[in-house]
């Protein structure tokens, strides 16, 4: 089997069995909205140091497609879905749509456990095969919970899906993103690869194009569920 071949039977399994619903247990929450701390909220920048003083946002360090949608970006959004966006893509390795989904799901968790960057515990569901796990290269990125803190781990339940567990101080979260969202997404990468086949230049070429459309149009306070007992 090529790898070609391969990573065109993950993505046809994916949209075969991925959407099947399955009912999880987790505790509900209340809801908060509290700012995520460590952050300086005039300029969104954290307070803890690491590489940069000031996040970049200045267009001409950008991609053209990206350009145009910064500003846009960050007023809808906020600067730090701007920087865990960024972050994001760079890390992944391409702009894909499940990873800037992981790093919306992951701030969305942060705000609803009123838990800092670098302080929750992750159980994805989204499993280890491309392209659903994507999702947990957001999800590490936007909350620091990173497989080399120990933070994340990834479930071995059969069904993969976008979906996570969050855990912080005696708390725990179980967000999924819903339905509709996610069927939006099959039939984007079903019509992706109808058009120009899996993995084809033109393939990611489409599928970027979505997920700026994704990062931008999506809200994070909109797009998930939150599963309960
Ligand atoms: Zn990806």
């Amino acid at each position: 089997m090529s790898a070609k071949s391969i990573a065109i039977s993950f993505i046809v399994a994916f949209l075969s069995n991925g959407l099947s619903s399955q009912s999880f247990v987790s505790k509900t929450t209340e809801h908060n909205t509290k700012p995520i701390a460590m952050k300086d909220e005039t300029t969104g920048v954290d307070t803890q140091e690491k590489a940069f003083s000031v996040f970049p946002a200045a267009n001409e360090l950008f991609c053209d497609d990206i350009r145009p949608q910064i500003q846009n970006i960050i007023d809808r959004h906020g600067m730090e879905e701007w920087r865990y966006g960024v972050l994001t893509n760079e890390m992944h390795g391409h702009l894909g749509i499940y990873a800037i989904i992981g790093m919306k799901m992951g701030l969305r968790a942060l705000d609803e456990l009123s838990a800092d960057h670098d302080h929750i515990e992750i159980i994805s569901y989204a499993g280890i095969q491309p392209p659903i796990s994507c999702l947990n290269d957001g999800l590490q990125v936007s909350t620091g919970a990173t497989l080399g803190h120990g933070l994340i781990r990834i479930s071995d339940e059969e069904i993969k899906r976008p979906e996570a567990t969050f855990i912080h101080d005696g708390k725990n979260i179980t967000l999924r993103l819903k339905r509709s969202s996610w069927e939006k997404i099959s039939q984007d990468v079903r019509a992706a690869i109808e058009m120009h086949g899996a993995l084809t230049d033109p393939y990611w070429k489409l599928i970027r194009k979505h997920a700026i459309q994704y990062w931008a149009e999506w809200d994070r306070n909109e797009i998930f569920e939150i599963v309960k007992e």
